[in-house]
């Protein structure tokens, strides 16, 4: 292949575009990104990097970039129906545990290293508008939306990237009704001005009632993210009105200082994510030279809290197939879908039992969450205690280093 035969378009600069980029750039391929918004995006939501996260970013190169902001200091706490908080089950303080981030600061990591490799040419305010496909290329119609001037280029590899209601699969695969799942949920996501009044500066706090809950995600050098999230029968409703009005009504008797803090301060958040839950599920990501990755192609959602950390496996993925292909482009995609589904799928499957975790379908189900999550926390304190110990011994604890190292740093 030539160079000119290795040049590919990514469309959306979020992390599965970010991560598609690296992956092509290690393989000798030239990234062009196309991304619709005036700039890159910053903050957002707090995400979770559970193991196979930080092995996707490891394998990208980006763990030395990546900003951490694990509380030290804080605690989340669990809100009863009696409104009485107590220590939850402190996942986020655990040796080995998650690192808590916010979105933009994974695209950040991925950026940086982008950068490292020596970047990729990048337009913004840019998205395709037509796709057609050549034995030899996937020839783009592009749009610059600020003046609205279209120009038509050849590509050897066209990446979608552009998440769940992506562009590039409505132009190459069919509509999004073919595609999405509607899980009967809504999510609110934003970042708090100010701390819940009464909690620490770094805690958080878990509301979790049947069919309705809210979550506030502390930081260690930051303002929290909050998360409020219920189950409807009515998604479209739930749009006909102003968000804040809608869940003023939603959230109408749970009467948590933390809750009723998180409702004002929606009204005064400049952004805010106010959304249905859905999955994409595809039969193929792949149709001829033109493949989806992340959301676009595979949307977990964010009840599987892991949708971050496929982002950028199928970006890294997709780069170590090109590798191992290299005279091969279809045999290339070909395996990189058959190597990536079986998890994706795994994950698809285990976010609906996730989701009870986020907001319990019902009355029961919120009682056996409680259960369940009192005995893990009962667990964790235990061993967090006991691993503490062995630290003071002088021995090291199990998995805990990197991650007790990481919380504190604030890289
Ligand atoms: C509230 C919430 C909490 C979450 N928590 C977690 C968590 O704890 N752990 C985890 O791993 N995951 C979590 N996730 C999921 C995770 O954030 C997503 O799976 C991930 O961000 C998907 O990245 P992406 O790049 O595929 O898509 P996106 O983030 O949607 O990025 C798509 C990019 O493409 C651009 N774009 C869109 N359309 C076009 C177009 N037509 N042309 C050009 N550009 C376009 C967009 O502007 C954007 O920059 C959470 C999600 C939410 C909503």
């Amino acid at each position: 292949m030539t160079q000119q035969d290795r040049r590919a378009l990514v469309v959306g600069l979020g992390i599965a575009g970010i991560a598609t980029a690296i992956g092509l750039r290690r393989a000798g391929w030239e990234p062009v990104v196309v991304e619709r918004s005036p700039e890159r995006r910053t903050g957002g939501y707090f995400v979770g990097i559970f193991p196979d996260g930080k092995t996707a970013l490891a394998d990208l190169g980006a763990t030395d970039n990546l900003h951490v902001r694990n509380p030290v200091d804080g605690k989340d706490w669990t809100v009863s129906r009696s409104g009485r908080a107590r220590p939850g089950a402190g996942f986020l303080d655990r040796p080995g545990g998650p690192y808590a981030v916010v979105r933009g600061d994974i695209e950040d990591a991925l950026w940086r290293t982008l950068d490292d490799l020596g970047g990729a040419e990048v337009r913004f305010g840019t998205r395709p508008v037509g796709i057609e496909q050549t034995p030899d290329a996937a020839r783009v119609r592009l749009l610059h939306e600020p003046t609205g001037a279209e120009s038509v280029e050849e590509f050897a590899l066209v990446v979608g990237a552009d998440g769940v209601r992506s562009g590039v699969r409505r132009l190459a695969f069919g509509p999004d009704e073919d595609y999405l799942d509607q899980w009967a949920a809504i999510i609110c996501a934003f970042e708090l001005d100010e701390q819940v009044p009464g909690l620490g500066p770094e805690d958080g706090s878990i509301d979790a009632r049947s069919r309705r809950a809210a979550w506030v995600f502390g930081f260690a050098d930051r303002t929290p993210t909050a998360l409020l999230t219920y189950r409807t029968q009515d998604v479209d409703a739930q749009f006909t009105r102003p968000p804040a009005e809608t869940l003023r009504e939603v959230y109408a008797g749970m009467d948590h200082p933390s809750v009723a803090h998180v409702l004002d301060q929606l009204e005064k958040a400049p952004h805010f994510l106010f959304d249905s839950v859905n999955q994409v599920k595809m039969p193929s990501w792949r149709s001829g030279r033109v493949v989806l990755v992340g959301d676009a192609a595979w949307c977990l959602n964010l009840y599987s809290g892991m949708g971050s950390s496929m982002a950028m496996r199928g970006g890294a993925d997709l780069g170590q197939a090109l590798r191992e292909h290299p005279e091969d482009l279809h045999a290339a995609l070909a395996a990189w879908e058959a190597g990536l589904r079986p998890t994706i799928t795994g994950h698809q499957r285990r976010a609906r039992l996730m989701q009870q975790l986020f907001v319990p379908s019902g009355p029961v189900a919120e009682r056996v969450r409680a259960v369940v999550l009192a005995g893990l926390g009962a667990v964790g304190r235990l061993t967090n205690r006991k691993t503490a110990r062995g630290a003071e011994a002088g021995g090291t604890p199990a998995g805990g280093a990197k991650a007790t190292a990481d919380a504190g740093a604030g890289r």
